[in-house]
């Protein structure tokens, strides 16, 4: 017993292996057909439709890195300065289940470029432990690709929304919280007012 619990806090002390999502042997990303990247209106470079696509298409997945949340919250916390710092980039991290997240900050992850809108064309899903930008209805080829980043209420100050759409909050929040943001902007107009 005893030499059994040596042997296992030995391996404790070794660094975690890595594990990236999507990539092939090569270490390379699969390809996307229906995407393709360009300068966006909304914000720097996006993902546009590079064909028509059909409502529920998979469209592309969100490739990067599975973290353990300890991990996730230090680099979450490091994309969200440096965003800040330069006005560019964003906090690239999804929440996959109580014990890991999705870390996609990796240039070959071109998902990432997907903006948010208000209105958006597509949702980003959890098939299977996958995350994947579906289609929430046709897309006609050149049309941005959007979805929701689902923020939450806090820190909305700090994620203006420019996607243009006649909804637009004018944040960035995630579908539940639009409401609750509304109340609180509305509030605030009324006592500036
Ligand atoms: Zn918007």
């Amino acid at each position: 017993m005893a030499r059994k619990l040596k042997d296992s806090k030995r391996k404790s002390k070794k660094p975690r292996k890595r594990v990236f999502v999507g990539l092939d042997e090569d270490g390379n990303p699969p390809e996307f057909p229906y995407v393709a990247t360009a300068s966006s209106a909304i914000h720097n470079r996006g993902l546009f439709a590079a064909k028509r696509i059909p409502k529920e298409a998979y469209i592309i997945q969100y490739l990067g890195e599975l973290i353990p949340k300890k991990e996730s919250t230090r680099r979450g916390l490091a994309q969200h300065d440096a965003a800040q710092e330069s006005e560019d980039g964003s906090v690239y991290i999804f929440n996959l289940d109580e014990k890991r997240d999705l870390d996609g900050n990796f240039e070959w992850n071109i998902a990432r470029l997907a903006n948010h809108s208000c209105k958006p064309n597509c949702e980003a899903q959890d098939i299977d432990g996958e995350i994947w930008l579906v289609a929430l209805r046709s897309i006609k080829k050149g049309e941005e690709l959007t979805f929701n980043y689902g923020y939450d209420l806090e820190h909305w100050e700090e994620h203006p929304c420019l996607c243009g759409e006649s909804n637009c909050i004018g944040y960035i929040v995630s579908k539940e919280d639009r409401k609750k943001l509304q109340k609180i902007l509305k509030k605030r107009s009324s006592s500036k007012a």
